[in-house]
């Protein structure tokens, strides 16, 4: 019979050398490892698909099993942008200047159809994709999207954050995506 300690999964340790008392692996694997587990999230959250983010951090779904508990309503304290619900482009440049106060590195979650390309609604007044303001990493699909899909969207999140180079922010083709957002 299994018990609750056998369906435990516990991290595991990224690839290295090993002997009695030592362990060395790359800095790059290690820090990639602490930032996966230790991600805050700021909720940019403007209509329905925000109502399923708050059952994605309820009792039953609880994003805190991945080590996004504390979420931060300050950008300089967040390094996940979720942005869940309809953005009106009027809200266009709050979220931008939302997204330049993150300091790096930031990564950014699209959470259903209105966030990742203006969903049912094809007017005038509503943005047709955050991503024509702010690159996004990953795009939750839905309408609205499960908590289940959420929290999906947040694993493939933190596989992003695990195997990113310290050094891809650095770079010259980061800098030149950044650029064509109109950000330094
Ligand atoms: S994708 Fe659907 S559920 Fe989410 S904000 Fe838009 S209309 Fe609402």
């Amino acid at each position: 019979m299994s018990t609750v300690a056998d369906n435990i999964n516990v991290g595991q340790k990224p690839e290295g050398l090993e002997g009695t008392g030592f362990f060395a692996t790359r800095l790059e694997q290690v820090v990639g490892l602490a930032r996966k587990n230790s991600i805050w999230p700021l909720p940019f959250a403007t209509s329905c698909c925000g109502i399923e983010f708050m059952a994605t951090m309820g009792a039953h779904y609880d994003l805190a099993r991945f080590g996004s508990e504390r979420l931060s309503f300050s950008p300089r304290q967040a390094d996940l942008l979720m942005v869940m619900g309809t953005i009106a482009k009027k809200m266009g440049p709050v979220l931008k200047q939302v997204y330049e106060q993150m300091a790096e590195p930031r990564w950014v979650l699209s959470v259903g159809a209105c966030a990742s390309s203006g969903g049912i609604f094809d007017t005038y007044s509503v943005l047709q994709g955050i991503d024509r303001i702010i690159p996004v990493d990953v795009y939750v699909p839905g309408c609205p999207p499960r908590p289940e899909q959420i929290i999906d969207g947040v694993m493939k999140i933190q596989a992003l954050v695990e195997s990113e180079s310290l050094r891809r922010r650095d770079s010259k083709e980061y800098k030149a995506m950044l650029n064509t957002y109109g950000i330094e």
